[in-house]
């Protein structure tokens, strides 16, 4: 019997992982793939958030203004590589710099109260291939090595004590009272555990009818959302990230620049609500791409754009419907007393993981 069972060896369950494993003894970590961040935590952007386009209120807006200093604060303890590249949100319309107006504010309602509006002049400065009326500048909006983020969840929860199994599928899952029965890889292996923790991503609805639990009724249903990125080659010169203003709080945050660590630019994502978890990208969507982007970045050719990676994001809503916080949960008022659900954890979710971690934490003392 393990106290605790966590289920995803994800950007989240990891951080779970270690938070609970400096508290508690007996931590299991159940991942079905061969190894951890097979899924949306390897598929995303790398981008350290400031918490600028959040309702506030929301637990993402809160936990994504925590989570980036305390991102920067443990990649600096722990050597995982990183850089505070800052950000710019560029208007290219009169009508775009109204909303840049309303984004500020936004932002300090959510506590960034670090944003500067910059005039044209002080953009080419900054960014000479950009071409925009006004931007705002975020400088502690930043990117990191989330490999390496990850690993260091996975070697200093293992180094507290948690046992972290890999090609391990959460198959059937029944509570029985007092503790939860755990099946693994259909039959393989069955154990009992006391308290359950849904990290599973892209599957936590999935984990929730294992359970018993009605997602339609409770509001859980997780619908696709996907993203594509093109790469470019030539690559224009960027020294920060750089986004569009988002057109509505469904359509992502636009297509933008991201740059990582080695210097790479990419644009993305996109957002195309899909059935499937299928990863592929598209050639003929190279048009739609260099569309957005040359709104900004005149320079760009469309045959310098290269279709490249793609990631799909949990969402809670579907297309045009009212936008939703992360669900983050310990489910006594509905009969599973010590399961907590982590469902919807869509973006922000690396920028706010060590957050969500404490909270997941503050859910166990709580239920304990
Ligand atoms: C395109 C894109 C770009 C993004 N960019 C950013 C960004 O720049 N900054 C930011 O802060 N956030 C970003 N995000 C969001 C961020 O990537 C996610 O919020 C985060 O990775 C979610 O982590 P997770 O651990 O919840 O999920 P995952 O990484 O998907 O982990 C869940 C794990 O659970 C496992 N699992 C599922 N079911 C079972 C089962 N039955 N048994 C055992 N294991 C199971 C899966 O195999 C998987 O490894 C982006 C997301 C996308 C899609």
């Amino acid at each position: 019997m393990f106290s605790i069972t966590i289920i995803g060896a994800g950007v989240i369950g990891l951080a779970v992982a270690e938070e609970l494993s400096r508290h508690y003894g007996s931590v299991l970590l159940l991942e079905k793939e061969h190894t951890f961040g097979h899924e949306t935590s390897s598929r995303q952007s790398g981008v350290i958030h400031a918490g600028i386009y959040y309702p506030p209120g929301f637990l993402k807006a809160r936990f994504c203004r925590e989570g980036k200093g305390l991102l920067y604060e443990l990649s600096e303890k722990r050597g995982i590589p990183h850089r505070k590249t800052g950000k710019l949100i560029v208007a290219v319309t009169e009508k775009e710099e109204e909303i840049l107006e309303r984004l500020r504010e936004r932002a300090e309602a959510n506590g960034v109260t670090d944003l500067s509006l910059l005039s044209e002049k002080e953009i080419k400065k900054k960014e000479p291939e950009i071409k925009a009326r006004a931007a705002l500048f975020s400088p502690s909006t930043g990117i990191i090595d989330s490999h390496s983020l990850l690993r260091s969840f996975y070697v200093h929860a293992g180094s507290h004590g948690a046992v972290i199994v890999f090609r391990s599928k959460v198959t059937a899952a029944r509570f029985r009272g007092k503790h939860y029965e755990i099946e693994i890889n259909g039959g393989e292996y069955r154990f009992q555990t006391g308290s359950l923790i849904n990290c599973a991503g892209l599957h936590a609805d999935s984990v929730c009818r294992l359970l018993g639990i009605d997602v339609e009724k409770r509001g859980y249903r997780l619908r696709y959302c996907k993203g594509d990125y093109f790469s470019a080659s030539p690559a224009p010169k960027l020294n920060h990230l750089v986004y569009p203003v988002p057109q509505g709080e469904n359509e992502g945050l636009g297509i933008h620049a991201t740059l990582d660590l080695g210097g790479r630019v990419r644009f993305g994502p996109d957002t195309e609500y899909v059935d499937e978890l299928e990863y592929a990208v598209r050639g003929e969507k190279r048009e739609s791409f260099y569309r957005s982007v040359m709104t900004y970045l005149p320079g760009i050719k469309e045959e310098a754009l290269c279709p490249d990676m793609s990631g799909i994001r949990p969402k809670l809503q579907g297309p045009k419907e009212p936008y939703r916080d992360f669900i983050i949960r310990e489910e006594s008022g509905i009969g599973y007393p010590g399961l907590i659900n982590c469902i919807g954890i869509e973006s922000p979710g690396l920028t706010s993981c060590i957050p969500v971690a404490r909270h997941v934490h503050r859910l166990v003392q709580e239920y304990m």
